[in-house]
């Protein structure tokens, strides 16, 4: 892990969907580590940071997939090849990844897929059968199906619009899929209200989850507090972003509400 921002070269940008795009760059696993799927890194545009989570982790390259919604988003997605960015982390705890042969269930939700595309990959060099539900509002805004089916992976696609697969949100998808199958464990990225119906249905179900959080991070290494959470205290940044079913239980504000940059509830 490193604190001090590392400048790298853009070596590939891919228009993933309308309003989502990965940046590959070069990353020494040897120097800085390899992260582990689910930890993210600090990007900074040399005026602001920002936390992206890594969408992919290979043979000393990085990528992060980033959805344009704001002004930092805007100015990344203005990058092209050859330009340079700097990048600090790996920071966060990342998912588990201790099964073998197991039946494990991804979940993501539009951008959240990024953290858990490289998971996917990881779970299934250990034989395990990964299903994979890829929600998106429309066709377009699914991410990473043909490569992660390629790998490997059974994937259930569904669109709250029904231009592509199972017509509905996630937790629909979901109910429909478990009428059939049984599963080991689950991972889940997304929007906040998709992961608390997700934890509902998964917790009717007994079926254990590993869930990513998304808080406003300024330090990204635990010194600021900005990230901590009501009323553990723990840092998204530190002991998260990703939580078990038994942590995500004592997260008093999951699914209710987050803190703005000054620390102020919406
Ligand atoms: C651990 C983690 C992993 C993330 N991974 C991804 C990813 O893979 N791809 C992706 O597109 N986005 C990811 N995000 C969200 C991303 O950081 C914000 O969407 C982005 O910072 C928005 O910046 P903006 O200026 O474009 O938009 P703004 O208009 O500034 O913000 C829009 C919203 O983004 C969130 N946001 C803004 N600044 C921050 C910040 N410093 N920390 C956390 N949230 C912020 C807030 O909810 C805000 O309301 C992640 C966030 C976290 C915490």
């Amino acid at each position: 892990m490193i604190n001090q921002p590392q400048i790298v070269e853009i070596k590939e940008v891919i228009d993933e969907t309308p309003t989502i795009k990965t940046f590959v760059f070069d990353w020494d696993f040897e120097k800085f580590g390899a992260p582990n799927p689910g930890e993210f890194l600090m990007l900074w545009n040399f005026c602001d940071e920002k936390p992206m989570s890594i969408s992919k982790i290979d043979d000393n390259q990085l990528a992060i997939s980033v959805k344009n919604i704001g002004e930092f988003t805007s100015q990344i997605h203005d990058l092209k090849v050859g330009d340079k960015i700097g990048v600090r982390g790996s920071y966060g705890n990342g998912f588990n990844t201790d099964f073998n042969n197991k039946n494990l269930l991804v979940i993501g939700g539009g951008v959240g897929m990024a953290p858990v595309v490289g998971l996917t990959y990881k779970l299934l060099e250990k034989s395990n059968n990964v299903d994979v539900i890829v929600a998106g509002v429309n066709k377009d805004e699914l991410l990473f199906m043909d490569s992660l089916e390629k790998a490997g992976a059974n994937i259930y696609p569904c669109t709250d619009d029904g231009s592509f697969g199972f017509k509905g949100f996630a937790t629909d998808c979901l109910s429909n899929l478990i009428k059939d199958s049984t599963y080991d464990y689950a991972f889940v990225c997304g929007p906040e209200i998709m992961m608390v119906g997700i934890f509902n249905i998964l917790e009717d179900e007994g079926i254990l989850a590993d869930y990513s959080l998304e808080r406003y991070m300024k330090c990204a290494f635990g010194i600021c507090g900005q990230c901590c959470v009501d009323n553990t205290g723990w840092r998204i940044c530190v002991e998260g972003p990703v939580f078990n079913s038994e942590k995500i239980k004592l997260i008093e504000e999951f699914g209710k509400y987050r803190r703005d940059a000054s620390g102020v509830k919406y």
